[in-house]
């Protein structure tokens, strides 16, 4: 392992040297007086990128994992019914929190692909005219299949059918790298972490949380503690945590955010775009399909991408990193062995993609796949040349 080449998993991302630094820092006393200075505007900051001036933004000492089971035992009690669609490992594994929460789980089987079924949650929730149906649960990107779903026309759809069920996504690898609005869309609570668009380590979820989200609380019974959303408002408000708080994190996420600032976070958008469009490119012409089913659905985070009849896709990933020392994302349940991922999200730029394409291109080559070497990489090489670099327009 030389410890230089990029990953191209989705997640965790590249650290870049900055936050790296940022986050090599000697322990501090969270319980000193000037621990709020730290916490405060982190926490108002966070809302910019929620994009949310109502709602609360509460973080946990978690990975993502851990931000979904605060969203569901903040604000649901058992039994409550809860509406979800299947159509990607991270959606199934919201489901099965909720089963072992004892929520009466109601699914919507999907093809994976395919993303969430706003026409179908309108009519379902249009025939629930007793409001049984406590919260819709959708996962913006699904990071398993590439699809990024269309959150607008949820929110359309359960507007329409006038249900004040609680709407949760999880954006944990669409946020700070794909547009999110979490007023726009009422989204009530979103459920993200820092090792993604936020480009940190681990460690942190980080939610946001509607009015609406806060005031259910008050009722939900599910059994909570260290997630428990009262406790952390509370502390969070006087300037701490109810427990230690990772303190290196939260210097990581200081820096962090004044980087996606500083950048713009229309430009880190518009930059994830490029990089995702350059990668289709090289798919298009290595002559391979993505799992995602149109173009509405091309996520700009990760692409999920068939091998070719016959041609298992963990031999493909295990080769790229036995041989050429490079991470990328495997199949992901029904996924596996038919499809690899390539992860393009976070601290990464043109050179960067095009080094991963080369990688990948090469293993392809050497496993015999029907590539030749350079198609892929050509192809986005001839993309990037025409298009717009927005990162450079805005330093020249
Ligand atoms: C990464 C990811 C998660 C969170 O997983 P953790 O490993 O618990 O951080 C959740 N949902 C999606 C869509 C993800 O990509």
């Amino acid at each position: 392992m030389n410890g230089q080449n990029p990953v191209f998993i989705p997640g965790p991302t590249n650290i870049p040297d900055r936050l790296r630094h940022a986050m090599n820092v000697q322990t501090s006393d969270h319980r000193a007086p000037d621990f709020v200075n730290l916490l405060a505007p982190l926490i108002e900051d966070l809302k910019k990128i929620f994009k949310t001036r109502t709602g609360s933004v509460i973080t946990f000492p978690s990975s993502g994992t851990g931000g979904w089971e605060a969203a569901i035992t903040n604000t649901l009690s058992p039994g409550d019914k809860v509406l979800v669609a299947r159509y990607g490992m991270f959606s199934h594994r919201w489901i099965d929190l909720c089963q072992r929460h004892n929520l009466d789980v109601e699914i919507i089987e999907c093809e994976w692909g395919t993303g969430a079924p706003a026409n179908l949650f309108g009519e379902r929730l249009a025939s629930d005219t007793s409001h049984n149906i406590k919260a819709l649960l959708i996962t913006h990107n699904e990071t398993a299949t590439g699809v990024r779903s269309d959150i607008a026309a949820v929110r359309q759809a359960m507007n329409k059918a006038n249900h004040p069920a609680l709407l949760y996504v999880d954006c944990v690898s669409s946020l700070a790298s794909m547009d999110f609005r979490m007023d726009d869309w009422g989204v009530d609570l979103a459920v993200s972490g820092s090792q993604k668009g936020f480009m940190l380590a681990t460690g942190m979820a980080i939610i946001g949380v509607s009015e609406k989200a806060l005031a259910a609380g008050e009722s939900a019974t599910c059994p909570r503690c260290f997630f428990d959303f009262r406790d952390m408002g509370n502390a969070n408000a006087s300037g701490g945590f109810p427990y230690t708080p990772p303190f290196q994190l939260l210097m990581g996420l200081r820096e962090s955010l004044d980087m996606l600032f500083e950048e713009g976070l229309e430009n880190v958008f518009a930059r994830h775009y490029r990089l995702a469009q350059g990668v289709r490119k090289a798919v298009e012409a290595w002559g391979m399909k993505l799992c995602a089913r149109t173009p509405d659905l091309y996520s700009d985070t990760v692409s999920t991408i068939y091998t070719p009849d016959g041609f298992d896709s963990n031999i493909l990933t295990n080769h790229a990193y036995d041989k050429y020392d490079v991470s990328f994302g495997i199949g992901l349940g029904e996924m596996n062995t038919k499809a690899f991922r390539i992860g393009h999200l976070g601290s990464l730029s043109d050179v960067m993609v095009l080094a991963g394409l080369s990688a990948i291109e090469m293993a392809m080559v050497d496993l015999s796949y029907p590539v030749k070497l350079g198609y892929g990489v050509a192809a986005a090489q001839e993309y990037y040349r025409n298009s717009d670099n927005l990162a450079q327009s805005k330093a020249a």
